[in-house]
């Protein structure tokens, strides 16, 4: 077969677009472990990081790593003990799994415990043709369902996280910082736990329209005051998910949060940057903050949600390429012109 680290990547020493991977034919499965032909992958802010920077906030890439954590596919092959797939099932797969038992797994947060986890370094990524991964990551998806929304799950599970984490209820107003892919993707689930009020706030306007076009009210807040934002929001939320990782969102998140409310903070810079909050404000108005980071145990609700907005999550993607043209698939994303950018491997 093809050698896949002759395929030299093109930026930096670090990344490569496998073409062919013959992982899965080198060595034979494990029991609990599938393999997957791919067939739809999302690119996500941090594979353009690791591609441009060959670093994420934590990760360095040391060795040559493949790319990609969004993916859906269909099962070619299975191990000995599989029994929630088959050959020949068309499924949506999490990217990450526990690699140990403690607290952590035992009561089913295992996001925050030691994880494999697709493109994070030293853990190589599903961008490929094949890719092997444990069976209990894959997810039977729905008749009807493209793999390219069954990619979307990944995206759409951080939203499903944040917004159970922003404990939003049926009929609540909700304020989220930022339309980009993880913006949109916690408004529709918030949507999806009934949120009555759903307002985005973005500095760019194609980003805001498209929001809008899903059904979302927006705010452009591009060189206004926290003070003109406030008044533009008109009143205070039940919920507020921020998704940038920016200063000022998280300051704006603090300040418009209703007394007794939540404040998520989806967006992420450095560990170890200070940041200058109204720390007492949120206090003594009992505004809980509250993390996140990624998710655990989503996929199921996932597809589900998937299937409710799959035209939603469909407009979301706004590039298509295959294998190919990776470059350019990369340049694009790198370049912001975009929303979700797409591999179709079909
Ligand atoms: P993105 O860069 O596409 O979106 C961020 C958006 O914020 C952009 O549309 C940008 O125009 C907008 N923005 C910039 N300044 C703003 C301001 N002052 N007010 C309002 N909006 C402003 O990124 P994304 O892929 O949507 O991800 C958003 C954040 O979520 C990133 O920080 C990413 O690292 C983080 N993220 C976190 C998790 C997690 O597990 N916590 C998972 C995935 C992504
Ligand atoms: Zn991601």
């Amino acid at each position: 077969g093809l050698d896949p680290w002759t395929h030299q990547p093109k930026k930096g020493d670090y990344v490569t677009n496998l073409k062919l991977t013959d992982i899965g034919k080198t060595r034979s499965l494990e029991a609990d472990e599938v393999l997957i032909k791919v067939k739809a992958v999302g690119i996500c802010g941090s594979d353009v990081h690791y591609w441009t920077a060959g670093r994420g906030a934590r990760f360095a890439v040391e060795e040559k790593m493949v790319l990609g954590h969004e993916g859906a596919g269909e099962i070619v092959e299975v191990g000995t003990k599989v029994d929630n797939v088959s050959v020949g099932d068309r499924v949506a797969f999490e990217p990450g799994f526990a690699t140990q038992e403690d607290e952590l797994t035992k009561n089913g947060r295992y996001n925050l415990s030691k994880v494999f986890f697709c493109a994070t370094p030293p853990d190589d990524g599903c961008l490929c043709e094949y890719f092997v991964h444990k069976a209990s990551c894959c997810y039977v998806m729905p008749h009807g369902m493209s793999y390219e929304v069954g990619a979307m799950i990944e995206p759409l599970s951080v939203g499903i996280h944040a917004a159970k984490r922003a404990r939003v209820e049926p009929g609540q107003k909700v304020l989220i910082t930022g339309a980009g892919p993880i913006g949109l993707v916690s408004a529709i689930a918030a949507s999806a736990r009934g949120a009555g009020e759903i307002v985005l706030t973005d500095v760019i306007d194609s980003r805001l329209e498209l929001a809008r076009s899903l059904g979302f009210k927006t705010v452009n807040v591009m060189s206004k005051t926290r003070d003109r934002i406030l008044l533009e929001l008109d009143h205070k939320f039940d919920a507020v998910m921020e998704c940038t990782g920016r200063t000022e969102c998280m300051q704006l998140a603090i300040y418009a949060a209703k007394p007794g409310s939540t404040v998520v903070l989806v967006g992420l810079a450095p560990r170890d940057k200070m940041y200058e909050l109204p720390i007492m404000l949120a206090s003594v108005q009992e505004i809980d903050i509250r993390g996140v980071f990624r998710y655990c145990n989503t996929w199921p609700a996932g597809i589900t949600i998937a299937q409710k907005y799959q035209k939603e999550i469909e407009a979301l993607i706004s590039h298509r390429f295959t294998l190919d043209q990776f470059e350019e698939a990369f340049e694009l994303a790198l370049s912001g012109k975009c929303m979700k950018v797409m591999f179709s491997l079909e």
